[in-house]
């Protein structure tokens, strides 16, 4: 499980549950498990901060590699 956090003030974002090796470039959002924090507005997921770390595409949020980080490990099932 991943623990999204903005990259600008550290804020929790969400909790994700990642599978396969390689970047974080999409969430998706069934894969979301929990919001924490995160704001959608216009098409957008952000952070309280006002930093936008993805754009929505539907089925999932294509990530803004700058915007945000992440903590914890990737499921390798
Ligand atoms: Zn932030």
């Amino acid at each position: 499980m991943l623990t999204i956090k903005c990259s600008g003030c550290k804020r929790k974002l969400w909790k994700y549950r990642k599978t396969g090796p390689g970047q974080v470039l999409r969430c998706h959002k069934s894969r979301i498990t929990r919001k924490i924090e995160s704001l959608e507005k216009d098409g957008r997921i952000m952070c309280p901060c006002g930093q936008v770390v993805g754009i929505d595409q539907g089925g999932f949020y294509k990530m803004i590699s700058r915007a945000f980080i992440f903590t914890g490990t990737k499921d390798t099932s």
